[in-house]
């Protein structure tokens, strides 16, 4: 009974005192204490949730009406800066580094009475779609393909997000955003993955990677859970200037799975003939489904895809580059002492963060420098206009956008880089909608021949969350996608 919960049937056995939210939140503790293979979480907050849970069975004693998060044991990416909690971004830099604050989607499921089990490794600073940039080490994808012991990458960036989820170590998960970390790694292990419109949900609080590009959405094992979530975090915040003035939606509530006249866009530039085959196979499978639903489906057109990719390569490190300015030695975290100022600068930085935080920080200097800036901050920009552009033209038309989440399947810990650009390209079909700012989900499909999960991927319109999750919803009511992977950790 307590094994792969939801959220929906968590704040059911709750309600109807069925087990308590103690029961729930042990039994999710020990598990994680058997996980220590998988290298999920950086920081367990046990005593914290187990008091958190007693105040919900408090609440339920005394008959108090509790939410749908209320008891629900949920843990969140090492980005989302939580009160009295160790928040590392996955960086030396930050090793000790506890924020006397609580971001504000964090603040807004603590208000929901969730139960916090923890910090979830990923990327460091989110940047990488392995998670093997973490200064804690690589997280352990739960899948294996068949026959084959070989550990896989959950994805990254919130790759620890998606593997707790996955291998069952909490009820959901949060992530963040900012060129395909939800999408790619939910892909990876099976699982929704949604990044909100941009300004739907507060960056106050999350460590910033690139600003104008972050978002935090949900990892979980159901659209309504994702939809449940995205209620929970969304909403307008005084604390960031980006966040949207929109009146909050009730996405749950809202849910219903008809697909009946849509029109979906099928992009013919995400065709290629790179495209693994059962990638291809599920994908127009994906294709019958929505017709057979009742929607319409229309090839569209958005001719400068092939350019997102390198406009984004710019966009984000240059974005990167200014917001790391703050780890200093001064302010937060790491400080190795020297006898000079500017000493203990170059040695906090040189020690505090991993290379691949620092090719990105000298890619950005670089771009933004005063000789290059014209040919490639400033192009960047104006490509990234011109990708707002297609989809803008394309919205007219379509209600919806159909294509695969990601080139590839899992692919092995140890699998020789050649160089940075080969992992830049698992970002291909989902960079586009950052850029845009535009809501995209990725939903699970099926496994390829390996048994490894594939995931589809829909966008739309900047605050159509609400038509997103009710296509998947239908997508996901039709597939009846239940895979789980098999415990080998504990
Ligand atoms: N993989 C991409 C990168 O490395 C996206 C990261 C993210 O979305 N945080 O930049």
């Amino acid at each position: 009974m307590l094994d792969n919960l939801t959220i929906e049937k968590t704040s059911k056995l709750l309600s109807e005192k069925q087990v308590s939210a103690l029961e729930i939140t042990n039994n999710y503790l020990k598990k994680i204490k058997d996980s220590n293979k998988l290298n999920c979480f950086i920081t367990v907050s046990d005593e914290k949730a187990i008091d958190a849970a007693k105040q919900t069975d408090k609440r339920i004693s005394n008959n108090e009406k509790i939410g749908l998060l209320d008891g629900v044991p949920l843990a969140y990416k090492d980005l989302f800066c939580t009160d009295g909690i160790l928040t590392t971004a996955s960086s030396k830099i930050l090793s000790n580094f506890i924020p006397t604050y609580e971001s504000t989607v964090t603040a807004n499921c603590k208000n929901q009475g969730v139960v916090v089990l923890g910090k979830l490794n990923c990327d460091e600073f989110a940047m990488g779609s392995t998670n093997k940039t973490s200064f804690y080490g690589p997280v352990i994808n739960p899948w294996k393909s068949i026959g084959n012991d070989e550990d896989l990458v959950p994805g990254g960036s919130s790759g620890g997000s998606a593997a707790a989820v996955a291998a069952d170590l909490c009820v959901a998960s949060l992530g963040t955003d900012t060129g395909g970390s939800i999408r790619q790694p939910a892909s990876f292990t099976g699982l929704v993955g949604l990044k909100p419109t941009y300004g739907r949900v507060s960056r106050w609080g999350t460590v910033a990677f690139a600003s104008s590009l972050d978002q935090a959405g949900p990892i979980s094992k159901t659209v309504e859970d994702a939809a449940i979530l995205l209620e929970t975090i969304s909403g307008h915040d005084n604390k960031d200037s980006t966040s949207s003035l929109k009146e909050n939606e009730l996405f749950y509530s809202n849910l219903n799975s008809s697909v009946k006249n849509l029109k979906i866009g099928v992009p013919k530039e995400y065709m290629s003939d790179d495209l693994p085959e059962e990638i291809q196979k599920f994908w127009n499978e994906g294709k019958k489904i929505l017709t057979e639903n009742g929607a319409e489906l229309v090839e569209i057109s958005l001719p400068s895809t092939n350019i997102a990719l390198p406009a984004y390569y710019i966009i984000a490190p240059a974005e990167a580059s200014s917001n790391l300015s703050r780890y200093d030695g001064v302010k937060y975290g790491l400080r190795v002492k020297e006898k000079s100022l500017i000493e203990m600068y170059e040695s906090t930085r040189s020690e505090g963060f991993g290379d691949e935080v620092k090719r990105r920080i000298m890619i950005g200097t670089y771009v933004l420098s005063s000789g290059y800036y014209d040919a490639y901050y400033i192009k960047a920009q104006k490509i990234r206009s011109i990708i707002k552009n297609d989809f803008d033209n394309v919205f007219k038309n379509v209600d919806a956008i159909f294509t695969p989440a990601t080139p590839n399947t899992a692919f092995p810990i140890n699998r020789e880089e050649v160089d940075p650009v080969q992992n830049y390209l698992n970002d291909i079909f989902t960079v586009p909608a950052n850029l845009a700012g535009l809501p995209a989900i990725s939903i699970p499909f099926g496994l390829d021949n390996s048994g490894l999960p594939i995931g589809m991927q829909l966008i739309t319109n900047s605050f159509e969350e609400q038509t997103l999750l009710n296509i998947s919803k239908n997508l996901q009511d039709t597939i009846n996608f239940s895979n789980q992977p098999t415990q080998w950790w504990a």
